[in-house]
């Protein structure tokens, strides 16, 4: 993929992550990996003003290669998964609600939707707190993470990922949106859980048999 291509990517993940809520103003960052580069959101500007030639391209170090702006402050985080993570090609980080709910609680979302069991494959787990932007919060997301889709930040957001940044933003919203259903449901008593043995099976037979063959998930 062309780095314009990565660029543009970002932009529209970007733009669609505000339009859908999960952020306010600036809050939150994009990004999108091919090999050893990152493009990622400049730190501060809007979405809605945001162009593909503002978006900023680093190497897995840090280092600047093209753009003009600085990068987002969370880059440690960005770089942190795509290190320990070949998988991985894109990153989405929001500040939504029913997420920011459960970090603040450091409450871990449990499967028990089919969507979530299907898309993510088990429970989202909270990484220890640490200060937005540090290397600490960095190694805290990584550990957390692990091997898994998602990971909530502790009184901060929540973190998704997936093999391009378009499938990084549904992990977020499939995240966010089992979230706020499980808050509804513990007014409810709480939801019924899906055993791990349905966990796996919704998430085995999601990865075989969903969407076109050769198109994907
Ligand atoms: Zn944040």
């Amino acid at each position: 993929m062309l780095l314009e291509e990565l660029r543009t990517a970002v932009v529209q993940v970007g733009k669609e992550l505000a339009a859908s809520g999960l952020v306010l103003g600036t809050w939150g960052n994009v990004s999108a990996r091919e090999g050893d580069l990152v493009a990622i959101t400049p730190s501060g500007l809007p979405y809605s003003a945001l162009a593909p030639e503002d978006i900023v391209v680093v190497d897995l170090e840090g280092e600047t290669v093209e753009g003009k702006w600085r990068p987002s402050t969370e880059l440690p985080l960005h770089l942190a998964v795509y290190r320990k993570r070949p998988d991985v090609g894109g990153i989405v980080h929001t500040h939504s609600v029913g997420s920011m709910t459960l970090a603040a609680c450091h409450h871990p979302l449990p499967p028990f939707t089919e969507e979530q069991a299907q898309l993510i494959g088990g429970r989202v787990p909270v990484a220890a707190y640490a200060p937005p932007g540090t290397e600490e919060l960095a190694q805290a997301a990584v550990a957390a993470l692990g091997e898994g889709k998602a990971v909530l930040l502790a009184n901060h957001g929540l973190v998704g990922v997936g093999k391009t940044v378009e499938e990084a933003l549904l992990t977020c919203q499939v995240v966010e949106k089992s979230a706020q259903i499980y808050l509804w449901a513990c007014l409810l008593g709480g939801p019924v859980l899906l055993s791990e043995e349905e966990v796996r099976s919704l998430r085995e037979n999601f990865l075989r048999n969903y969407g076109q063959k050769g198109a994907g998930g």
